[in-house]
């Protein structure tokens, strides 16, 4: 059973796709938590940070995070997050990392 967004990366449910590569797709969170809010979501299924392979498409997240930062215009800051597990808010079990802009992020996160 394919996961949610291996179903968006093959276009079976639409989604706002704002960057693809061969090891990586991005898109607009349904649910903005901030004025930018894109999830980076490597092809390979991944269920999370807790089953992470030493080597994969996972590998590209940060730098595609870095390079749409930039074509998002967040010169300011920004923050790049991963949910694990149902103590870290983890609701879709396909390695995902939020790239939340565009406002002043407050810390501690909730
Ligand atoms: P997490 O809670 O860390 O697993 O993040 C899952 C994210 O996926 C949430 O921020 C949701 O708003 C988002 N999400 C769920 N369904 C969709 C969808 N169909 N398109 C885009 N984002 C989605």
């Amino acid at each position: 059973m394919p996961t949610l967004f291996t179903r968006i990366i093959n276009r079976e449910i639409p989604a706002d796709i704002v960057y693809e590569d061969d090891r990586v797709v991005a898109f607009r969170d349904i649910n903005p938590a901030a004025p930018v809010h894109i999830l980076i979501v490597p092809r390979t299924e991944i269920t999370g940070l807790a089953t992470l392979p030493d080597e994969g498409d996972h590998l590209a997240i940060l730098n595609v995070a870095k390079l749409l930062a930039e074509r998002e215009g967040l010169v300011g800051g920004y923050r790049l997050v991963i949910n694990q597990g149902p103590d870290g808010g983890q609701s879709v079990d396909h390695l995902h990392a939020h790239l939340l802009g565009g406002r002043k992020m407050k810390w501690p996160p909730g």
